[in-house]
Formats: structure tokens, C-alpha cells, sequence
């Protein structure tokens, strides 16, 4: 009767679709939580995690020019109740960093890669943080650390003037130099896995130019994590 009467009067409502859902308790509807399952990693590059068209393994991008990332993933591609749920987060609905940290280390976890030494948020510029008002990757970085109970060390910043990448194209994307990061706090990694955690990534562009400083402290691996891979052809 009470629960009924919550409902009523404080109906529950999807965080990616806005429908309204008759259980409380979820934050998703039936629908929106059936489509979020994760990308399978074997139909994607073994370096960048870009999808595979023609080519077996290693996409044609990653044969030309290798990225600085051992490895990146992400859980989802940037479209549908994904996307939305991390436009949510973005726009300040922190409590999805549970749902969507958690989701992250599980597709991680099952690549069965080398367990992290140590967990890096990828940095935005300060003026960018002061004008969001938080880090979205050092949110998802905390909890992603706290479930692989890893310390997580904010080694890099990244300087002003560096446009966010969803505003670049994707040769000046590609172009991204290693100098837009820098070290904030210089560490001997040597022999180190590190694993590098974002909000989303578009090529692997950020996260190589990240590992690329990281390899200056001689960090034997970087591997790279977001929540969502955008599809670009
Ligand atoms: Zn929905
Ligand atoms: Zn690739």
C-alpha cells in the first residue's frame, strides 16, 4: 500500500530513457537495461578497441602507426541508454559513478590482462574541471580502484588551451600530441602496469599521448579504460 502510494506520487523514472519504470528500486527500465550489454572484445582491434571491419586482431590504423596504449576498452559504444547514462553522469549526476565504474572494471576484468599496479585518471585542464565543477575520470578512477583495491595516483595534468577531443576532428584527433599532458608528480613506474581510466574515448589519441609521458617514468604497460568507445569510420 505505501510502496503504491510512492509510486504514485513519486513515480521512478529511467535514467537513460526517462520512461517510467513501476519498480523503485532500478534505475533503469526493462528496456534500457536489456540493451546495455557490453561490446565483445574479440571483434575488436587488440590495440585501440576500435571496431574490426575487414581485419583480424589489429585494425589497419594500429598496423600504420602503433599506438602508445598497450591496450584499451571500454564497455559500450557511445550511442543509446550508454550514452545517455554518461551524459547524465557528465552533467552531474554523480551517483552513476557506481553503475558505471562497475560495468568498466567488469569489462576489463575480462580481458584477463595483467592486473594494474596502480590506477591514473586521465586529467582534464583545470579550466575545464572549474567549469564542470568535478573530474569525471578521477570519480571513475577512485571506484574503479577501490573495487580492484589499487591506489589510485593522479600523476598527469593536461594543459589549457587543449580543446575537449569531441570538438576536434579525427586527423587532428589522431595528431594529439603527447605535450598537452604533463607530469604533476614525476614517479619511477619501472616495470609498472598502469591502467589508465576516462569518462569515454573517441581514437585512442588521449589515452596514447597519456601512456606516451607515463613511458618516461618507464611504466612496462599502459592499458586504457573508459565507459563508452565512439564508432568513428
Ligand atoms: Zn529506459
Ligand atoms: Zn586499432
Amino acid at each position: 500500500m505505501i510502496a503504491a502510494l510512492r509510486n504514485l506520487l513519486f513515480p521512478a523514472i529511467c535514467l537513460a530513457c526517462h520512461a517510467e519504470i513501476a519498480d523503485q528500486r532500478k534505475l533503469l527500465c526493462p528496456c534500457c537495461a536489456g540493451a546495455l550489454v557490453p561490446l565483445d572484445p574479440t571483434s575488436r582491434c587488440l590495440i585501440c578497441f576500435s571496431a574490426l571491419i575487414d581485419e583480424i586482431r589489429i585494425c589497419e590504423g594500429c598496423r600504420l602507426q602503433r599506438p602508445k596504449i598497450t591496450r584499451a576498452t571500454a564497455p559500450f559504444s557511445d550511442t543509446g541508454p550508454a550514452k545517455e547514462l554518461l551524459e547524465r553522469f557528465l552533467s552531474g549526476h554523480l551517483i552513476l559513478k557506481e553503475l558505471l565504474s562497475a560495468y568498466m572494471t567488469f569489462q576489463f576484468l575480462k580481458l584477463d590482462l595483467p592486473y594494474p599496479d596502480r590506477i591514473v585518471p586521465v586529467p582534464e585542464s583545470s579550466l575545464r574541471r572549474w567549469e564542470r565543477g568535478f573530474s569525471p575520470s578521477e570519480l571513475l578512477a577512485d571506484r574503479v580502484g577501490q573495487i580492484l583495491e589499487r591506489p589510485v595516483s593522479k600523476l598527469l595534468g593536461r594543459y589549457s588551451g587543449d580543446f575537449p577531443q569531441r570538438r576536434l576532428s579525427i586527423e587532428k584527433r589522431k595528431a594529439l600530441q603527447p605535450s598537452c599532458f604533463f607530469w604533476k608528480k614525476k614517479e619511477d613506474l619501472l616495470g609498472e602496469t598502469i591502467l589508465l581510466v576516462d569518462d569515454r574515448m573517441g581514437t585512442s589519441a588521449t589515452l596514447s599521448a597519456c601512456a606516451a609521458v607515463l613511458s618516461e617514468g618507464f611504466a612496462a604497460r599502459v592499458y586504457g579504460l573508459t565507459f563508452c568507445i565512439e564508432e568513428l569510420f
